[in-house]
């Protein structure tokens, strides 16, 4: 992941502040962040940054980059902890960043079509465009705004969708605090939906079992499929994808909308 793994971090972090202690996430001696930590991390009280390994009152998790906790690498294929269950992780504005964030209005649905493409679990994440655009059609032709972020990294902006544009992760998920869903693939961004608060029907599809990395106030769509977590493109995968239907991501949203 990226973002998402920050995210579940902070979710594990959360309530320390109101404890009187702070988590380092690392392990036992040095805080260990990488390249998304910073910026995810910013503003909360209940984390610690590199640094600060010797501050009073900390409390560490071994829970960093190649040393996750809710997954192992056995070949070429995660083996997860089913153990873990992701708790909605919490993100602190500034006001400014609390002000961008309205800049798009509210009520709006946020899609994402793709997860991480440049990933090697691209494909088995994968539900297929064209089975994004038509929820989008659907949803714009039951009346409701249909939007997707646009960024850099990110998959085109589907047809006739309007294309939010975001200058930072953070400000994604600032914007995305005033949705009234989101609808869309299994990372950084429905971790996001959960810190938010905000409903989510997310394509989870064969490769991650929805009760490690997802949330229970969400609709985690599996296809009927037990998680894989094949690292290489896998026929599985693709079955449990194409076992969702349009309609059934409609359904789920409806509900929620
Ligand atoms: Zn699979």
């Amino acid at each position: 992941m990226g973002f998402g793994d920050q995210l579940l971090g902070s979710g594990l972090a959360k309530g320390a502040a109101a404890r009187g202690r702070r988590i380092a996430f690392g392990n036992g001696i040095k805080i260990i962040w990488d390249q998304h930590s910073a910026e995810v991390f910013r503003g909360n009280p209940n984390i610690v940054a590199p640094g600060s390994e010797c501050a009073d009152r900390i409390d560490w998790i071994p829970f960093y980059k190649g040393h996750r906790l809710y997954n192992r690498q056995a070949g070429d294929r995660w083996v997860w902890n089913m153990d873990f269950h992701a708790i909605p992780g919490e993100m602190y504005f500034d006001d400014a960043e609390r002000k961008a964030g309205a800049r798009f209005g509210k009520g709006f649905v946020i899609i994402e079509p793709q997860s991480a493409p440049w990933k090697s679990v691209a494909a088995n994440k994968d539900w297929g465009r064209a089975k994004f655009q038509a929820v989008a059609d659907r949803l714009k032709a039951a009346g409701h705004k249909v939007a997707q972020f646009q960024s850099d990294k990110g998959s085109p902006v589907l047809a006739g969708v309007t294309a939010l544009k975001t200058t930072s992760f953070r400000d994604a998920v600032a914007v995305l605090s005033h949705a009234a869903i989101y609808i869309g693939s299994e990372g950084g961004l429905h971790h996001a939906a959960a810190a938010v608060g905000i409903p989510a029907v997310v394509l989870f599809g064969g490769f991650i079992p929805p009760s490690v990395t997802g949330y229970t106030t969400h609709a985690n769509l599996t296809g009927g499929a037990e998680a894989c977590g094949s690292l290489k493109p896998c026929s599985h995968c693709r079955k449990a994808m194409e076992a969702i239907s349009v309609e059934e991501v409609i359904e789920e949203a409806r509900e929620r909308l």
